[in-house]
């Protein structure tokens, strides 16, 4: 019996289960790695993407080598070719790679006919794996992250004291997520200047001429787990200690206020998800780092981020297209071509995305999905979009955050009540306003802001059916109190605006 391991893109960790399973024979355990032009021709991806995962692979395909394992790297158009080459060439008779985190791949995967047995093991990139997520579940009738959470900090035994939380409290939140005030100065991004490998991946990317999104120059992502780690000492010594305190603020020209900046290693396998909490913890434990930043963050990584890759698994597979509220309205083209909107939290947050890949999570939520969400875009088309922006997309972390938390496609399986809010949130936690064309505080006129009257016309359309919605009681019964004839403004407004923007998506 001949075993070869294949290691897909994001599996980039020698702790990853099939490299672990055979490390004692590693010399004798041959390993592929392929980059595929044609898979990057299946969607757009961010530019700055492509260059992350393949300079990525290469770097890791090198960590191996050095490890003492025999790895063939392959630059392909597919990934058959090369894989049944490398398959009969070395004479393997058993297959083993590790269960994609995407359903998708999976699929496919198990549907080929290769001439060998094909195992895939479990993955182990997260905490809780989807036996565990199964059983958590059970048959609760609400999957509240509250309660994931608490039950991910006592069976990992992270912030307690015995069967209590350290401090007393499971959650600081009422600490945390103050507004943008003036003259906050975050430390700069950790920038990793590209080196030879990664300058030849970029040439790669510029021949390729893929259909993308976004800059490919300006690349300043680490690259590797040595880089990875240098990212998340540094998120620990300048980051942390106002992580929670400025968690949900939002400043022009600062791109990435206290943000850890990890997502795109971890979600590549660079970093390990316990070895972040652990790296957070023990810096608790010895510096004088409040604790509301902490719980701030461990709650995103051992709560949020597993939470979500979770119920990723666990839902059916038609989930990626729920449609609760049935919008239809095609993407708006500025999505893709920030210079054409002309609302300056849409054209800030959107120049980011095409410069980085990167905006941080309430950007994501409060800007990018809210307009979307209140404006009635088609779920799915908003997904694609994030998908082809972002330099930390994949489709378990896309699904439930885009549908479920930033559009409530799925009816409020994991968020009580949608996130959708007028010009008044962004206001309050930005300064994006005070450099805008349109005025935060009106409702109708010409220079009212579209989120607002979206706001009042998105609750408006779905009042029937929001107020069977747990937390939508206060809000609805302001609804019912606008004046009739500023109503049907608003609405005159936004269906304007939408006249005004249907055109095809590219
Ligand atoms: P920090 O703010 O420093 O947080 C630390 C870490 O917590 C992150 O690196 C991430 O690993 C984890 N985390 C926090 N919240 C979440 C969450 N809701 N889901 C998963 N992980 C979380 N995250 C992605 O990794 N890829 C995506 O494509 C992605 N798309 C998103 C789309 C929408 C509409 C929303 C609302 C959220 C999305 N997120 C996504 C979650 C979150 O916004 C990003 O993980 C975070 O902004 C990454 O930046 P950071 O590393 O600086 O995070
Ligand atoms: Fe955005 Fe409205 Fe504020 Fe302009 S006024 S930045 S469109 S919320």
């Amino acid at each position: 019996m001949t075993i070869g391991i294949w290691v897909l893109g994001d599996q980039l960790w020698l702790g990853q289960a099939a490299l672990k399973s055979y490390q004692d024979n590693r010399s004798q355990v041959p390993v592929l790695l392929i980059e595929s032009a044609e898979f990057a021709r299946q969607r757009p991806y961010h530019r700055q993407k492509l260059v992350l995962v393949w300079s990525a692979m290469r770097h890791f395909a090198e960590e191996l080598r050095a490890e003492g394992w025999s790895v063939t790297y392959e630059i392909a158009e597919d990934f058959l070719t090369p894989l049944y080459h490398w398959l009969k060439t070395q004479g393997i008779s058993h297959l083993q790679v590790m269960t994609p985190g995407d359903r998708p791949f999976e699929a496919w995967l198990r549907s080929l006919s290769l001439p060998c047995e094909l195992t895939l093991l479990p993955n182990n990139h997260f905490l809780w794996s989807k036996e565990d997520f199964a059983a958590w579940a059970g048959d609760r009738k609400r999957l509240l992250l509250e309660d994931f959470y608490r039950a991910g900090r006592k069976r990992w035994q992270i912030l307690m004291a015995d069967d209590q939380p350290v401090g007393g409290r499971w959650n600081f939140d009422q600490d945390n997520r103050k507004p943008a005030k003036k003259h906050l100065s975050p430390p700069m991004p950790l920038s990793f200047p590209p080196d030879g490998i990664t300058q030849q991946v970029i040439e790669r990317v510029k021949q390729l001429n893929l259909p993308g999104h976004g800059q490919l120059s300006g690349f300043q992502w680490g690259v590797s787990r040595q880089d990875a780690r240098q990212g998340l000492q540094y998120f620990i010594d300048v980051g942390l200690s106002q992580f929670g305190t400025y968690q949900d603020a939002m400043v022009m020209g600062q791109k990435t206020l206290w943000h850890s900046l990890i997502s795109p290693y971890l979600n590549l396998g660079l970093l390990a998800p316990l070895e972040v909490i652990e790296a957070v913890t023990n810096a608790f434990a010895t510096q004088n780092i409040s604790l509301n930043n902490v719980e701030g963050f461990i709650r995103q990584v051992l709560g949020w981020r597993e939470y979500m890759q979770g119920l990723y698994q666990w839902v059916d597979e038609d989930y990626g297209q729920s449609n609760w509220f049935n919008h239809d309205f095609p993407l708006p083209e500025f999505y893709w071509q920030s210079s054409q909107a002309k609302m300056n939290c849409l054209t800030t947050v959107l120049k980011q995305v095409e410069q980085t890949g990167y905006a941080h999570h309430i950007q994501r939520l409060m800007i990018l999905s809210n307009f979307a969400l209140i404006v009635g875009v088609n779920p799915q088309q908003l997904q694609e979009w994030f998908h082809a922006a972002f330099i930390d997309a994949y489709d378990w972390v896309m699904q439930t955050n885009v549908l479920g938390m930033g559009q409530f496609a799925d009816g409020g399986l994991l968020a009580s009540k949608p996130y959708a809010s007028s010009a008044n949130y962004i206001n309050k936690m930005s300064d994006y306003c005070q450099q805008c064309p349109y005025n935060p505080k009106a409702r109708t006129g010409k220079d009212a802001c579209p989120f607002n009257y979206f706001y009042w016309d998105f609750l408006a359309r779905h009042q029937e059916k929001l107020q069977h919605t747990g937390r939508m009681g206060l809000i609805l019964a302001n609804l019912k109190r606008i004046d009739p004839t500023e109503m049907s403004a608003m609405q005159k407004l936004a269906e304007d605006w939408r006249q005004a923007h249907v055109g095809p998506c590219p």
